[in-house]
């Protein structure tokens, strides 16, 4: 699935697993590049069928994800999202190479000025979050043999709220170097999050960022950027990724 498609290059673009990472991970940054006129993508390699409550994969569940994710990008900015039909749940078993050479062409195609991933424990430690942020990490080496990387290369490192469950991070993941202050897109990011509501998780996060936005505290998105490699420990606050 590609819609809205758009021919500039440049932006920023985001690639992730499933439809719904993007919301948690990085809706507020993709709203404020887009208000400050950049051009944001968003590229999936799952529909997200297996996003069941036992995992059983669903074909009409995937239909509803695609609805659910083209009303996030509406709320976020998207000029693009591109979902490739991988098999939700199994991204380990796809021949890595060859989502290598798929993210690579997307993002040869489009040159971004940065990109957004998942580290190293993908966040959750979901093997799909994995799998999907090393395969853009490869793809960003290969590219950079042609001269063709983005400038900046982020990996998702969540700034955790109170109540949030903790995982169990990588030093990349678990020290932002950029810590976005997205407190006035906020309610755009709790809209995103909103669209997917067939995803119980989605919805528990809609609960707590409501919170957040009621305590009217700063909410801030956490990243770490990988290229150029920033050194540690280096918190920057800052107000967009790009
Ligand atoms: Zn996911």
């Amino acid at each position: 699935m590609t819609y809205r498609p758009d021919e500039e290059t440049g932006g920023l673009a985001a690639i992730f697993a499933h439809p719904d990472d993007e919301s948690f991970a990085c809706a507020g940054a993709m709203a404020l590049a887009h208000d400050a006129g950049r051009t944001v993508r968003l590229l999936l390699l799952t529909r997200g069928e297996a996003g069941t409550e036992d995992g059983t994969p669903d074909l009409d569940l995937a239909e509803t994800r695609e609805e659910e994710m083209r009303c996030a990008a509406g709320k976020i900015g998207m000029a693009e999202v591109t979902v490739i039909d991988h098999p939700d749940g199994r991204l380990a078993e796809v021949t890595f190479s060859l989502l290598v050479d798929e993210i690579a062409a997307w993002l040869a195609d489009r040159r971004p000025d940065a990109v957004i991933t998942f580290g190293k424990h993908g966040v959750t430690n979901d093997p799909d979050h994995v799998v999907a942020g090393a395969a853009t990490r490869w793809a960003i080496e290969r590219l950079a043999e042609s001269g063709l990387a983005p400038n900046a290369v982020y990996v998702v490192a969540p700034v955790f709220g109170p109540g949030t469950k903790r995982y169990d991070l990588s030093a990349e993941e678990g020290a932002a170097t950029h810590r976005i202050d997205i407190t006035p897109v906020a309610g755009r990011k709790l809209g995103a999050l909103a669209c997917h509501a067939s995803q119980a998780d989605a919805a528990a996060e809609v609960l707590e960022l409501r919170a957040a936005i009621d305590r009217e505290g700063a909410v801030y998105e956490g990243f770490a950027r990988v290229r150029p490699p920033v050194p540690n420990p280096h918190p920057k606050f800052d107000t967009r990724l790009v």
